[in-house]
């Protein structure tokens, strides 16, 4: 079997696991500070605030720039549903604006129709690792005074126009173990600002910054000094990582008949971290059986829209956003993992070419 996802844990790291357990500060500690202040190194922030996944990132940073109810925050259907139940936890409104059909972020156009007096944030995604247009979105936003949060949890190290995603605005960042990088599960704020920082961090502890004092309402979205260990190690790696990814990306562009698939595009000034490698084809079905056929591990991100989905409908959402709608139908994701061989991108290529 050829899988989807190889989370490479190196083995360096159960040494240093075991030297934090005997440490006795196994939570919010030294190691977690240290990662914070290499990951704001690398993604080229002032600050960065780690919690214990990306979804807890997305709450932090919204309730951060005081999004809450009555507010509608502008998203994409087409993201995992992290995104946009984020807006939800703060008693706010998710309203999506639809994407671009080459890219498949959000489209700048799309999100400018969308802006009412209610609008207070922008939510956009980096998808499988590929910048959303940042320049448009950003200067959308600084002309309505809008706050922009990237959720960047698809997108360690991808880049726009020579600066890391995550460093344009508030950045979240995942680190499930399926990302470009993980901790097992983990997450991480990233901002310039230093008072939205100083937000975050009360927000994951409880909303307190003096012991037993609590200011206002926050949670428990501490990260824990092992999760933080593996992130170090990680992060060392990432760049060698993603060059892998993109290697095995280009030889597949090479490979697959464009005739038969619409291939991923890699925009100009953009650096694509292909977290996921999303391949278009119209029949779906006849490929997923093929590739099971041949143990091959397949993904579909997403199968259904978020506005499509049954709890959204529940709530009333009803929007119709065609091109979200149709890539939902069609997308497939193949495996593109540092760890995979090149005869298995060979034999991969031959079966999806055959069909
Ligand atoms: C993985 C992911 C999240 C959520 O991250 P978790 O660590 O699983 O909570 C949010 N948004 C996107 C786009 C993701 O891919």
């Amino acid at each position: 079997m050829i899988p989807i996802a190889s989370p490479a844990i190196e083995s360096e790291v159960k040494q240093q696991l075991a030297e934090v357990v005997d440490s006795g500060i196994i939570s919010q500690g030294p190691k977690v500070k240290e990662f914070e202040e290499k990951y704001a190194q690398y993604t080229g922030v002032k600050h960065a605030i780690a919690v214990n996944s990306g979804t807890a990132a997305l709450h932090t940073a919204l309730l951060a720039h005081g999004i809450g109810a009555q507010d509608e925050v502008i998203t994409t259907p087409f993201s995992f549903i992290a995104s946009a139940n984020s807006i939800l936890y703060c008693n706010a409104k998710p309203v999506f604006a639809d994407i671009q059909a080459d890219t498949y972020n959000i489209d700048p156009e799309k999100i400018a129709e969308k802006i009412t007096p209610k609008t207070k944030a922008v939510l956009a995604v980096h998808l499988y690792g590929h910048p959303f247009d940042v320049k448009p979105v950003k200067e959308l936003c600084e002309d309505h005074k809008l706050t922009l949060i990237e959720d960047a949890c698809q997108a360690h190290g991808a880049q726009y126009d020579g600066k890391k995603c995550g460093s344009f605005a508030t950045g979240c960042f995942s680190f499930y173990p399926t990302k470009n990088m993980t901790t097992s599960e983990g997450g991480m704020i990233t901002t310039d600002d230093a008072q939205v920082a100083e937000k975050c961090r009360i927000i994951r502890n409880h909303g307190s910054s003096e012991k037993y004092v609590h200011e206002t309402l926050g949670y428990n979205y501490r990260m824990t000094d092992l999760c933080a260990v593996i992130g170090l190690s990680q992060l060392k790696r990432l760049d060698e990582a993603n060059q892998k990814r993109r290697i095995n990306a280009k030889s597949y562009d090479r490979m697959l008949d464009s005739s038969k698939y619409t291939l991923p595009l890699e925009k100009p000034g953009c650096t694509h971290v292909y977290h996921q490698y999303t391949i278009q084809c119209r029949e779906r079905e006849k490929t997923i059986e093929k590739l099971r056929q041949n143990d091959i591990g397949y993904g579909v991100h997403y199968p259904i829209p978020i506005h499509r989905q049954p709890y959204y409908k529940k709530l009333g959402f009803n929007d119709s956003l065609p091109v979200a709608e149709n890539a939902a139908k069609e997308v497939l994701s193949i495996p593109v993992h540092p760890k995979l061989e090149r005869e298995e991108i060979d034999f991969i290529s031959e079966v999806l070419n055959g069909l």
